[in-house]
């Protein structure tokens, strides 16, 4: 038996943590990646729908 989910429940979060603040939208296109300081990689990225730009810092992969 599932759970009937109610059509107004708000979107879960996306797993990587990133959407737009201003639509909500998950679309956002890598402008460009740059290395930040304590190892860490800064992102600049860009709304596909609204074209609002954010920049963010996370932990460089490896
Ligand atoms: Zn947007």
């Amino acid at each position: 038996m599932k759970p009937a989910k109610p059509p107004s429940a708000p979107a879960p979060p996306p797993a990587s943590g990133l959407c737009c603040r201003d639509c909500g939208c998950r679309e956002l296109r890598v402008i460009y990646m740059r290395k930040a300081p304590l190892g860490r990689v800064r992102r600049r990225r860009e709304c596909r729908h609204c074209g609002k730009r954010t920049t963010t810092y996370e932990s460089e992969e490896r």
